[in-house]
């Protein structure tokens, strides 16, 4: 490839190398002291960039929060490049389960492809730019959280914050199903249910008991019966627990629920159904908390023509983007649903995300490093 103003020159080598030493240092959520880890690395190469810091104390046990700027592009709205550092994977899985390794195109490691690829494919281009003595004609501000997989519950404030002083949105999130970036998702929601009954004697006094297990029986059919394919709702009772011992009729029991739905309405109706549960059995207590914990992700007017803005610039550079749509929630959900045009799915091409043979593919990276140079180069 030569060089010419709209097909960067870009070296997959070497955005390899920057991706491994990311994916060397292991960040899973729990572990704010190795989230931080990541997080000193992170603001060390931007810092050498020439980037305007800014880092905020973790809370509640997570790690810290890292924004870094562009010193030029004044102090209007701009791109906020949007990603997290944290990873599913526990302490070790670099040794063990899923240690760094390539096999013909695929490049494993944990958290390679959610998220530290595209996470350094973001930091890589904003480098181009400056080696190239280039600058983009908005504003960059780059935004690494600390805790998105399991929600960004420290951090959301700050996201929707920046959100809203940015013209656009780029969440580099791992890329889909051959390349395909993102501009929908469903809606997020979790509820915890809790059930209590009577307990009792299972031998001696049976008929004193209230069974909070059986009633969960109940529970369960009736909010997996909320799942509409059609409608795109799903429900999904993912964990449970109960009882005390096997000769003690249960006094209590207690789940938790995931929902997911594709509009803001539906999410609302959903959200009421799930919360006005009632019990089967009227001598036991059922008592369901919960609600929206990423709204969804729409595919508005603004993202339509931020992503034909992308699509045009893959052609340019050679290659066909293609966009679609899916139930996985991300930090994108919150800058949309603001109506921020926002485009996710940016980062590396690849599969296996949260599971422990997880990769990228390499033939992805260069043409995906160059999207995001262009990106940031022409969005105004
Ligand atoms: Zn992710």
């Amino acid at each position: 490839m030569t060089e010419s103003g709209n097909r960067p020159v870009v070296d997959g080598d070497e955005i390899l190398d920057g991706i491994l030493r990311w994916v060397g240092i292991e960040s899973p959520t729990h572990d704010s002291a190795a989230v931080n880890r990541m997080v000193d690395h992170v603001e060390g190469e931007l810092a050498r960039l020439g980037a305007a810091l800014e880092r905020t104390p973790g809370r509640d046990g997570y790690g810290d929060i890292l924004s870094g700027r562009s010193p030029w592009g004044g102090d209007g709205p701009g791109i906020l490049f949007l990603a997290h550092l944290d990873t599913v994977h526990p302490m070790g899985s670099l040794a063990d389960i899923n240690p760094i390794r390539r096999d013909g195109d695929k490049v494993h490691g944990p958290g390679i492809y959610d998220m530290k690829a595209g996470g350094y494919l973001g930091y890589y281009a904003y480098q181009h730019l400056v080696r190239e003595g280039r600058q983009s004609r908005l504003p960059i501000t780059f935004l690494f959280i600390p805790e998105e997989e399991i929600g960004s519950p420290t951090s959301r404030a700050r996201i929707e914050a920046e959100a809203k002083r940015n013209k656009y949105v780029l969440v580099a999130e791992p890329a889909r199903d051959g390349g395909k970036i993102v501009t929908g998702r469903k809606g997020v929601a979790r509820f915890d249910l809790e059930i209590t009954g009577q307990s009792a004697h299972s031998g001696s006094r049976p008929q004193d008991g209230r069974s909070a297990v059986r009633e969960m029986a109940h529970q369960i059919l009736a909010i997996e019966a909320m799942t509409d394919f059609a409608a795109g709702v799903t429900t999904n009772v993912g964990f449970v627990e109960g009882g005390t011992t096997v000769n003690v009729v249960p006094h209590r029991a207690r789940a938790e629920i995931d929902m997911r739905v594709p509009t803001p309405e539906l999410g609302e109706e959903m959200c009421r159904r799930m919360l006005n549960l009632k019990p089967v059995d009227p001598d036991v207590e059922v008592r369901v908390t919960g609600g929206m914990n990423r709204p969804p992700f729409v595919k508005d007017a603004g993202i339509t023509a931020l992503f034909e803005h992308a699509h045009g610039l893959a052609a340019e550079i050679g290659f066909e983007l293609a966009d679609t749509y899916t139930g996985g929630g991300s930090d994108g959900n919150f800058t949309a649903a603001l109506g921020v045009p926002t485009l996710d799915g940016l980062g590396a091409d690849g599969a296996g995300a949260h599971a422990d043979w997880e990769y990228i593919t390499y033939s992805s990276l260069e043409e995906r490093a160059a999207l995001m140079i262009r990106l940031f180069e022409t969005l105004e």
